[in-house]
């Protein structure tokens, strides 16, 4: 079973990948795909892209199943939305099942290079990431990243990238990742320090940049983490609003994590406009694009501090403050 969810085409066509998972019982299903089209609504509006917010999640099946039909299939579904919905790779789901679905629709995105895409999203919501740290430790340090040490939990796709970002203009690493592999590559290549997966919140470090798991900002880690600054690509960081309450009473400056990763959504979008008008993915004006997540995150830390709001509620209130001006006509 497939289930769309579109939360909000007010600013444009809702765009957000398609998730491909086991999920015990049709609810779940229905409650992560609600969830996850509003967290892109709010993503798309932060970052100033003319997209609404959607997500689509396929049950994936417990016996064999023949993938080409299944996305084929999806395809077509997706098609018959109108181009309400653009789809896009989530876990789950790869490149090259979108070249599948590209086969029954144009309302595809995240193809790879080769058929005229962008690829692999990671580097840009890297770049991101880079850039939103970046901005956060001009506002508390006044000063740019050299020497600056950073703690990055999980160095897979994302945490990979921005590792490579942040030692390119001085920083200092410590990382963590339950694969040893992944941890022996950075380590081998940038020379990063590696710290066992249950001391990277309490590491010594200037910025703390969650990259692997959901809902890590909790009871349990507070607690432990001694960095000023917590950035990084992770979604959903916070295991409850209280705990961006609390980190806000503490001094610890937050970057709300649907605004500093939203690189990869501007590259997957880009990608979509080139094709959409004609004039191809332009690599080069993506990038622009991402480099600004520096100026979006600044805003909401600086407004964090003046009004004494946290600042995963100042993300929330720009975005609703944003959506509140168009008017609801305005639906495609
Ligand atoms: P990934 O699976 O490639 O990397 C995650 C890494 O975290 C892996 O190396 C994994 O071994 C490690 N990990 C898993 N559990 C861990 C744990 N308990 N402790 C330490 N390490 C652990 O995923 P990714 O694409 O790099 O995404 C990382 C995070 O960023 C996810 O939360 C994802 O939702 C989010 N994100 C990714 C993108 C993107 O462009 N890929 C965009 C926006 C948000």
């Amino acid at each position: 079973m497939a289930i769309v969810a579109i939360h909000d085409t007010r600013l444009g066509p809702s765009l957000g990948g398609c998730r491909f998972i086991p999920y015990a019982h049709e609810e779940l299903a229905l409650i992560d795909a609600l969830r996850l089209a509003r967290g892109m609504s709010y993503k798309a509006a932060i970052t100033g892209l003319p997209l609404g917010g959607g997500k689509s999640v396929i049950m994936r099946p417990a016996k064999a199943f023949d993938r080409t039909a299944l996305f084929t299939a999806f395809g077509r579904f997706v098609d018959g939305l109108g181009g309400r919905y653009i789809t896009a790779e989530d876990s789950g789901t790869s490149v090259e099942d979108m070249v599948v679905i590209r086969s029954q629709t144009k309302h595809v995105t995240g193809l790879p290079p080769k058929d005229g895409g962008g690829g692999d999203p990671s580097p840009f919501t890297a770049l991101g990431v880079r850039r939103g740290i970046e901005a956060c430790v001009r506002h508390v340090y006044g000063r740019d990243l050299a020497g600056i040490k950073v703690a990055i939990q999980g160095v897979g796709h994302v945490g990979y990238y921005l590792a490579k970002e942040l030692h390119a203009l001085g920083a200092k690493l410590t990382i963590s990742d339950i694969d040893a592999s992944r941890t022996n590559r950075v380590r081998e290549e940038l020379g990063a320090t590696v710290v066992p997966n249950d001391q990277i919140f309490a590491q010594d470090v200037d910025v703390l940049a969650p990259c692997a798991l959901g809902a890590i900002l909790d009871d349990a880690t507070l607690p432990q983490i001694r960095a000023k600054i917590i950035a990084g690509a992770a979604n959903n960081q916070l295991a409850e609003a209280r705990h961006g309450d609390a980190l806000h009473a503490r001094g610890v400056v937050y970057a709300p994590d649907y605004a500093i990763n939203a690189g990869g959504l501007v590259n997957v979008h880009a990608e979509h406009h080139g094709h959409a008008t004609g004039k191809g993915y332009d690599e080069k004006a993506s990038r622009e694009k991402v480099l600004a997540i520096h100026d979006t995150i600044l805003e909401i830390v600086e407004r964090a501090k003046a009004t004494n709001v946290p600042s995963y509620r100042v993300a929330d209130l720009i975005v609703e403050e944003r959506l509140a001006k168009i008017p609801s006509t305005a639906a495609v």
